[in-house]
């Protein structure tokens, strides 16, 4: 993915900062312990679409 859209992106309810899961093709907000897909290179950041991570999955 674009690290350049990795830096205007932001988390949808917190308005954090979100960090790339390159394995799991996934944007994670740590704040909120969410992950949004990113279908075809776009990040989905819709709330009704993100998954909470288990808190061991939390780096
Ligand atoms: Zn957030």
């Amino acid at each position: 993915m674009d690290h350049r859209l990795l830096e205007i992106i932001a988390c949808p309810l917190c308005h954090g900062k979100l960090s790339y899961d390159k394995e799991n093709f996934e944007l994670i907000c740590k704040l909120d312990r969410l992950a949004f897909p990113v279908r075809d290179g776009i990040p989905v950041l819709l709330e009704n679409e993100s998954r909470a991570l288990p808190s061991e999955e939390n780096k």
